[in-house]
C-alpha cells in the first residue's frame, strides 16, 4: 500500500475542500432566509438538476458487476455509496419520498 506525498496530500485536501465549498454554497441557497428572488429560483431549478446528476452518475459507476461486486470499489454490492444514496433517497423524511408520494397522489 502507498502512502501519499504531504505534496499530493496537500493537493487532495484543497481539491475535497474546494468541492465542499461548491456544496456548502448550493446549501446555502436552500436554507438562506427570506423569500427567494425570480435569480434564487432558476439557480435552484438548476441545482436540482446538477446534483441529481451527480447521485445518477455515481449510482451508473457504483453498478453490480456479475461477481456481485461493485464495478468501482470492488467491495460486496450494494457498496458504501449506493448505500449511502439509498439511506438518503428512499428516506421518509427527505424529499426524494415526499415528491414521489405527491406526485402518486395527483
Ligand atoms: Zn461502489
Amino acid at each position: 500500500m502507498s502512502t501519499l506525498s504531504p505534496a499530493s496530500a496537500d493537493a487532495f485536501g484543497l481539491l475535497r475542500e474546494d468541492l465542499y465549498i461548491h456544496l456548502e454554497e448550493a446549501d446555502c441557497l436552500a436554507t438562506q432566509d427570506g423569500e427567494w428572488s425570480d435569480d434564487d429560483m432558476q439557480t435552484a431549478r438548476g441545482l436540482i438538476s446538477d446534483l441529481v446528476l451527480a447521485l445518477r452518475g455515481l449510482l451508473a459507476e457504483h453498478r453490480l458487476q456479475p461477481t456481485g461486486n461493485c464495478q468501482i470499489c470492488t467491495l460486496v454490492w450494494p457498496c458504501p455509496v449506493v448505500t449511502t444514496i439509498h439511506a438518503i433517497v428512499k428516506d421518509p423524511e427527505r424529499q426524494f419520498v415526499a415528491i414521489l408520494r405527491a406526485r402518486s397522489d395527483d
